[in-house]
């Protein structure tokens, strides 16, 4: 029922003209926010856990983006225990140390209870994943790291681990598709908490699996049927209205988030400035600590204190707050995400709460 997208329109086309309804008279732009439970008998879409038209809209414009079938569900993590049940009972799952909080909470869960064995690498060091790939039946990719910003060499550690026979599987959240497209670089699956950029204004959960083969669709969608871990109508069409606008959107952050990189480099507050090049979150390793870092948190009056990230609003929290994040992770270490606010309000608040240490004695 959907417009189709011609091949070669690009990136940012597709985002705005994909999983719209045909041109025809009468022909609502959108696809409405279907609200059922059930439906008339006999047709492709029957019961409210299995199909809903706000969902495929939303997954027919993502899929095409990232090159594959979309399956969405009800946030990053149940998009996430449902490849993760893609594993055969006892496989090993090779994984980034630094991966996202949840992805190491739910490796751990299956781990003890002894459903399956896991190996934690550093994901930027292509020798160590590919020593460890041997035998695994999983790669579990985050590439950047969250909050880390490790990068991935995404085309030789797929390749090694396809050699392996193992799965491929990248959590694409932090790079989008329009900066990164892991099917293309050699993933079977890609992973998005479409809360973040996808949706990006800070007011909807969901998550999304994209398969480059239609068994591996089928196998996840039937895991989100089975579980139930569907995301609501209204949802998918707030993520899809959000999707609309990701390339004007994430152009306007990356280049806020270049700028503040530029202007903090070698801030004497500061000991590390962390950016991986493209994208909108930055890591800064504040002097001092913990307390430090908390500091400069609660003094920032624009930037907003919050977790999450990928939002149209610039947000920072100091990561080691949550008890569940890595212990490698620095203390001090303070993630920005950063908004499409305009960059010498940013720039100003973020000094301004930083200036305490500056002994120039600028503030
Ligand atoms: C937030 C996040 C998730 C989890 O997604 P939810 O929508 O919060 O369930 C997974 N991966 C990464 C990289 C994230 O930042």
């Amino acid at each position: 029922m959907h417009a189709e997208t011609p091949e070669t329109l690009r990136p940012e086309t597709v985002a705005v003209t994909a999983g719209r309804p045909p041109h025809d008279a009468d022909q609502p732009l959108n696809v409405p926010v279907h609200l059922a439970s059930t439906y008339v008998a006999g047709g492709a879409l029957e019961y409210g856990r299995i199909a809903n038209p706000s969902w495929t809209a939303f997954d027919d414009a993502l899929g095409a983006l990232e090159g594959g079938r979309s399956v969405s569900f009800a946030s990053g993590m149940a998009a996430i225990a449902a490849v993760l049940e893609l594993v055969p009972a006892g496989g090993t799952i090779v994984a980034p140390r630094h991966s996202y909080t949840g992805t190491i909470g739910q490796l751990e869960d299956l781990r003890s209870r002894g459903l399956v064995r896991l190996e934690l690498v550093d994901i930027a060091d292509a020798e160590a994943v590919e020593a460890a790939v041997e035998g695994a039946a999983m790669l579990w990719i985050e590439s950047p790291t969250n909050p880390a910003l490790e990068l991935a060499d995404l085309d030789r550690v797929s390749a090694a681990a396809r050699a392996a026979g193992a799965l491929v599987v990248v959590d694409n959240t932090f790079a989008t598709p329009l900066r990164q497209l892991p099917l293309s670089h050699g993933a079977d699956l890609v992973v998005h908490s479409a809360t973040k950029y996808l949706a990006g204004h800070s007011d909807v959960l969901m998550g999304a699996v994209v398969a480059a083969s239609e068994a591996h669709a089928d196998a996840v969608l039937a895991r989100r049927t089975l579980h139930g871990a569907t995301p609501s109508p209204l949802d998918a069409f707030l993520a899809l209205r959000g999707l609309r606008t990701l390339a004007v959107r994430l152009d306007r952050a990356e280049s806020n988030a270049r700028e503040l990189v530029r202007r903090l480099d070698g801030h004497p507050a500061l000991e590390e400035v962390r950016y991986p090049g493209f994208g909108a979150i930055v890591s800064l390793v504040v002097a001092g600590g913990a307390e430090a870092a908390d500091a400069v948190v609660a003094r920032t009056r624009l930037w907003v204190h919050a977790t999450s990230l990928g939002g149209v609003e610039s947000t920072l929290e100091r990561r080691r707050r949550w008890a569940a994040e890595a212990p490698t992770i620095p203390d001090g270490l303070v993630r920005l995400s950063v908004g499409i606010e305009h960059v010498d309000d940013l720039a100003a608040d973020l000094l301004a709460a930083l200036g305490e240490e500056d002994p120039s004695g600028t503030r």
